[in-house]
């Protein structure tokens, strides 16, 4: 155990036998455990057992094996230098290639996360002037995700057009003034609006952008690169489609599967102008964020088949009947169950997984969870019922064959 552990731990059950606040607990087991708390803390391995495929508290998608791969690989890396020559390059070259080759983008930036996709978008192309937005549109995701807030504070004015359920291609064109910049379509992500609706389609904004010379956004949000229909899925708008748009944004770590990472596809005029901006410098990758989005963008440009490789795909397309067969092969003696599993982060809102699970407690969930999420790796699962059930469809390969291991602690 370090010594900046134990010191610590010995001082805080000092403190606390000097107040009496002890109530009967052995003071050597309890600088332990607090030692051993502090030791497990912060980022690092854990097993998503919640059934919540891209689960943003839990990092969202698994890295790629050649993803994993290269990161480990980098000590020193060649992220902003050429080969061939030796000067100085562009640490944004490689990427852009393979999202050239991949969505048939013009251009392309990253940046940290498509919130700072969006903000630089926003910031870089409607400063002081408007950008049109559908009420059914003005979205907020996870905490602090909230497009009025983001389009305030990029500095623009939004104006807000149609209704909450129906908004047509005459709200955007009535809208249209000397002070409009941008025209700004948003994936409506995690929610779903049944009835009566109405959205202006891509083709028709981008018809009426062009006719206009107003630049179209399109923030597709999850960024999918896979026709989902070819798996029996409903169909989710790809990059590729999205592309109808002057300049789209996206989420690396959604349905691309790669590391947190922002995407900026769009034609050459755009994505220099957002190149150029200031911000540009606050918001690039680092090293490990290239590397890991390039082997993840290289699996699905060079790989035959990359939904195999991709784990977040072979998560959302594995049948539950392979499922059944995992649990039953991990034999950890706990009940089989029939369960749930959600996509999450955004994507295919509204769409449920048959998956299956195994049932770790019948009562007490709340007190079995602390117990999981106290193993190590710590353990999440997910509380249905009042009982704590581990899905299996949120796993990893590597995960499930940590979980037995892991449970022998509980
Ligand atoms: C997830 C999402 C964002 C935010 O992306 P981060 O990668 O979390 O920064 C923005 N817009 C849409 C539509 C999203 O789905």
């Amino acid at each position: 155990m370090p010594r900046p552990l134990i010191a610590e731990a010995a001082r805080e059950t000092v403190a606390a036998m000097r107040a009496g606040g002890l109530n009967g607990l052995d003071p050597v087991a309890l600088c332990r455990q607090k030692a051993e708390e502090r030791l497990r803390s912060g980022c690092r391995g854990a097993i998503n057992a919640t059934g919540v495929l891209l689960h943003t508290g839990l990092g969202r998608a698994p890295l790629c094996k050649a993803a994993q791969e290269r990161v480990s690989s980098l000590h020193h890396a060649s992220v902003e230098i050429e080969l061939d020559t030796g000067r100085r390059g562009d640490r944004q070259a490689h990427c852009r290639w393979l999202l050239q080759r991949l969505t048939g983008c013009e251009d392309a930036l990253i940046v940290n996360n498509n919130a700072a996709a969006v903000f630089l978008t926003i910031r870089t192309l409607a400063a002081g002037r408007e950008a049109i937005v559908s009420r059914g549109q003005l979205i907020e995701i996870g905490g602090s995700f909230r497009l009025p807030d983001i389009i305030e504070q990029a500095g623009a004015r939004m104006r807000e057009v149609g209704t909450t359920n129906k908004t047509r291609i005459e709200d955007y064109e009535r809208a249209i003034n000397d002070q409009t910049a941008l025209i700004l379509r948003c994936h409506p992500s995690n929610f779903k609006i049944e009835g009566f609706t109405e959205e202006a389609s891509i083709s028709e904004l981008s018809e009426l952008a062009r006719s206009r010379g107003i630049p179209l956004m399109d923030d597709a949000g999850s960024g999918c690169l896979i026709d989902t229909r070819r798996y029996g899925l409903p169909h989710e708008p790809t990059l590729q489609e999205s592309l109808k748009a002057n300049v789209v944004t996206a989420s690396g770590d959604k349905l691309i599967g790669g590391p947190q990472a922002g995407l900026i596809l769009g034609g050459k005029e755009i994505v220099s102008k957002l190149a150029a901006n200031p911000l540009m410098r606050a918001l690039r990758p680092g090293a490990i964020t290239l590397a890991a989005l390039e082997a993840t963008l290289e699996t699905y440009l060079y790989s035959e088949n990359p939904v195999d490789e991709i784990p977040i795909w072979r998560m959302i397309l594995e049948s539950q009947e392979s499922l059944r067969k995992k649990a039953r092969r991990l034999k950890t003696g706990l009940p089989i169950v029939d369960t749930v599993a959600a996509i999450g982060g955004g994507a295919l809102p509204g769409l449920s997984l048959p998956s299956v699970g195994l049932q770790a407690s019948d009562s007490q969930a709340d007190e079995v969870a602390r117990k999981l999420r106290s193993l190590d790796p710590p353990v999440f699962p997910r509380i249905v019922d009042g009982k704590a059930i581990l899905d299996l469809r949120s796993m990893t390969e590597g995960e499930i064959e940590a979980l037995p291991w892991a449970l022998k602690g509980l």
